[in-house]
């Protein structure tokens, strides 16, 4: 049977500070991502999705098994677009201003969808089936494949990603992300369309 595996950090544990730490890292990367890979291979062992790709246990599960899922699939993603910061450049960049009227514009709608997310959640750049562009604000593990989108970016706001940096400031928790957003990894995501 197929048993998901941890993938590793993609840089140090110091890389991305200040806007997140390394005690931040830790807790986010080997302990929350990590149980959420243990719970995973756990609940789907003699199930239907015991040997399934984890991309279609997002679209096709629900309960547990959907939040276990989604939620490690969505950490993997949330990790690889961090490191190399570099600007938002080329024909994603055009569409973000075409869509906000200027880059400075989309950060802040997609901080303020983020910071008025109740509870625990994600909040996404997303692009449908036509191509266009949305900032997409989902609870819990949820995350735009569900709804037939393609992720194109996502800030974790469960209180594990910044409470012990930012205890309860989660904008300037936020705002800090883009300090750390590696644009070309985004960038690929959109041109993959
Ligand atoms: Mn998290």
């Amino acid at each position: 049977m197929l048993q998901f595996t941890l993938p590793p950090l993609p840089y140090g544990y110091e890389a991305l500070k200040p806007s997140l730490s390394e005690e931040t890292l830790r807790y986010h990367h080997d302990k929350h991502h990590l149980a959420y890979v243990n719970n995973l291979n756990k609940l789907i062992k003699e199930t239907e999705f015991e040997d399934a790709e984890l991309i279609d246990i997002v679209r096709h599960a629900k309960g547990a098994i959907f939040n276990n899922a989604a939620q490690v699939w969505n950490h993997t993603f949330y990790f690889e677009q961090f490191g190399n910061w570099c600007p938002i450049k080329g024909r994603l960049a055009e569409e973000i201003v075409r869509k906000w009227g200027s880059i400075d514009k989309f950060k802040e709608e997609f901080v303020a969808t983020g910071t008025s997310l109740f509870g625990s959640g994600w909040v996404w750049l997303a692009q449908d089936a036509d191509g266009a562009l949305h900032i997409v604000q989902e609870p819990n593990g949820s995350n735009p494949v569900k709804r037939g989108m393609i992720p194109l970016l996502g800030f974790d706001v469960w209180e594990h990603a910044y409470y012990l940096d930012y205890s309860n400031r989660r904008a300037e928790h936020l705002s800090a992300l883009w300090n750390i957003v590696d644009w070309n990894v985004v960038a690929a995501r959109y041109m993959m369309k």
